[in-house]
């Protein structure tokens, strides 16, 4: 089983934390490929079930420029060429315009999207709960994963997760 998955979300929610967790549990071989045409791999997790490629996405934000423009187009391209989207949010940032523009992004895919809610370790499980009904309440979420990257909990049932859909 191999296949890419791309990792979305606001600055500081954790996705390199992330990243840098999954990298450490389990895995056999890594590597950090440079540029491909419109992607830029970021790492290849290689588990005994399978590989994970995870692709960056350059901004799924409003473009304000010429550039902007064509990030956000490289990366609603890559929303529709990986196997399943991350969006990893944290469990404070309740849905604002940015969350908004991203929901927008991802109704418009087909791709199967994990909702991944970070920094579990910080709240309380009632508060995250909330937090669930209120994002499930803007989308149809393939799958809703609270996981702490910082402390490595329930990430393994991410990485399960993420397979089922490659
Ligand atoms: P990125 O900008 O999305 O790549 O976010 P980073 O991975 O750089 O993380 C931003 C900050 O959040 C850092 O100070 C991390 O240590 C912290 N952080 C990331 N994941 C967690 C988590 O699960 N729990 C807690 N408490 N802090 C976290
Ligand atoms: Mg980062």
């Amino acid at each position: 089983k191999s296949g890419f998955a791309t990792l979305i979300g606001r600055p500081n929610v954790g996705k390199s934390t992330l990243m840098n967790r999954l990298i450490g549990q389990k895995i056999a071989i890594t590597s950090n490929k440079p540029q491909t045409t419109r992607n830029r791999i970021q790492t290849v997790l290689t588990l005994e079930e399978g590989q994970i490629v995870f692709l960056d996405t350059p901004g799924i934000h409003k473009a304000k420029n010429k550039l902007g423009d064509y990030m956000v187009n490289v990366a609603e391209h890559t929303l529709n060429d990986v196997d399943v989207i991350l969006w990893l949010v944290e469990p404070t940032n309740f849905i604002g315009a940015g969350e908004r523009h991203i929901i927008e992004q991802l109704k418009k895919t087909k791709t199967p999207v994990i909702l991944v809610i970070n920094k579990t370790d910080t709240v309380k499980k009632e508060e995250i709960l909330a937090f669930i009904d209120t994002y499930r309440k803007e989308l149809d979420f393939q799958e809703i994963v609270p996981v702490s990257a910082l402390k490595g909990d329930n990430t393994d049932v991410l990485i399960q997760c993420i397979l089922k859909y490659l």
